[in-house]
C-alpha cells in the first residue's frame, strides 16, 4: 500500500482528558486528506503528535514506511514531514524571491555545494522561478514581504514549505483569516501542491474542505466518528448532527 502516513491507535491524555482517543487514519500519496471537527475535538493535538511536538501515550505513526513515533521533530522533517513556515519567520525587509531563495538554499545547500558557487546560485534561482510560476505570487516576486497582504504571506509560507520537498505536508487551518478571494487563491495553490506531496489538512472552512479533500476524517471529542469521501461525509447523519449542523444554525 502506498500510504505516505499511517496512524494507528493514537491516544493522548492531558490529566483526565483524552484529547485523541485511539485515532487511526491513513494518507495516501497524492491525496489531500482533511481532518475536521468542532473546537476542542483534538485536531491540533493530533497534528502536534504527527510532527513530534507532543508524544502519544499509545499508538504508532509511520511516515513513508518508517516508524517515527518516538523521533524528534527535526528527524521527522528529515524523513519528509513538512509544516508551513510561520509568518514570523519571514524576513520582512527582503523580497518574496529572496525569502524563497533562502528556503531553497536551506534545503539544497548541501547538494549544491558540489557545483561551483555561480552554478549553485543559478540552480537556487531556477528553482525559485519554477516555484513562483503559476503562483498568485508570481507578479509579486520583487516586493518586500513587509508590503504583502496577509493572504500573500500565507501563499509565501506555503511555497517555502513546499520548497523543502516534503512527502507529507501538515496544514493547520491555512484559510484562517483569509478573505474570499484569498481563500480561493489558497485553494488553487493547494490543488497545485497536491501534485508534489500528500497533504493532511485541518480546516474549518467547509467550502475549502469540500473543494479540496479526497477523503475526510471527522473527529469529535478525540474520536473518529466518520471517515470517507466528501460525499460520504456530507451525507453522514452522525456528522451532520455532531458537526455540520453547526453551520446551518
Ligand atoms: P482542536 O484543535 O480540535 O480545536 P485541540 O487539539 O486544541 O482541539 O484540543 C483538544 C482538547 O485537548 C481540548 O479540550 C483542549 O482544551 C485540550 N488540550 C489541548 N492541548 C492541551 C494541553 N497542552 N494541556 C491540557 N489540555 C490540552
Ligand atoms: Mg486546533
Amino acid at each position: 500500500m502506498s500510504h505516505v502516513l499511517d496512524i494507528q491507535g493514537l491516544t493522548k491524555t492531558f490529566g483526565g482528558l483524552t484529547a485523541t482517543d485511539n485515532v487511526s487514519l491513513t494518507v495516501n500519496s497524492g491525496e489531500i486528506h482533511a481532518l475536521i471537527g468542532p473546537n476542542g475535538a483534538g485536531k491540533s493535538t493530533l497534528i502536534n503528535q504527527i510532527c513530534g511536538e507532543i508524544l502519544p501515550n499509545a499508538g504508532r505513526i509511520t511516515l513513508g514506511g518508517r516508524d517515527i513515533t518516538a523521533l524528534a521533530p527535526a528527524d521527522r522533517v528529515a524523513l519528509g514531514l513538512g509544516r508551513t513556515f510561520q509568518i514570523t519567520s519571514l524576513l520582512d525587509d527582503m523580497t518574496v524571491r529572496a525569502n524563497l531563495g533562502m528556503a531553497v538554499q536551506a534545503r539544497a545547500g548541501g547538494n549544491f555545494r558540489i557545483f561551483d558557487r555561480a552554478a549553485s546560485r543559478a540552480a537556487v534561482w531556477d528553482e525559485v522561478d519554477q516555484s513562483l510560476s503559476g503562483s498568485a505570487l508570481a507578479v509579486r516576486a520583487d516586493v518586500p514581504v513587509a508590503d504583502l497582504a496577509h493572504g500573500e504571506k500565507k501563499q509565501l509560507e506555503l511555497l517555502m514549505a513546499l520548497s523543502q520537498r516534503p512527502r507529507l505536508l501538515l496544514l493547520d487551518e491555512p484559510m484562517a483569516g483569509l478573505g474570499h478571494v484569498e481563500s480561493q487563491q489558497m485553494i488553487d495553490a493547494l490543488r497545485a501542491a497536491r501534485k508534489d506531496c500528500a497533504i493532511l489538512l485541518v480546516e474549518h472552512d467547509m467550502e475549502a474542505v469540500f473543494a479540496l479533500a479526497d477523503r475526510i476524517t471527522v473527529l469529535v471529542y478525540g474520536r473518529v466518528i466518520a471517515a470517507g469521501s466528501a460525499e460520504d461525509i456530507r451525507a453522514n447523519p452522525d456528522v451532520r448532527e455532531a458537526y455540520l449542523g453547526e453551520e446551518d444554525a
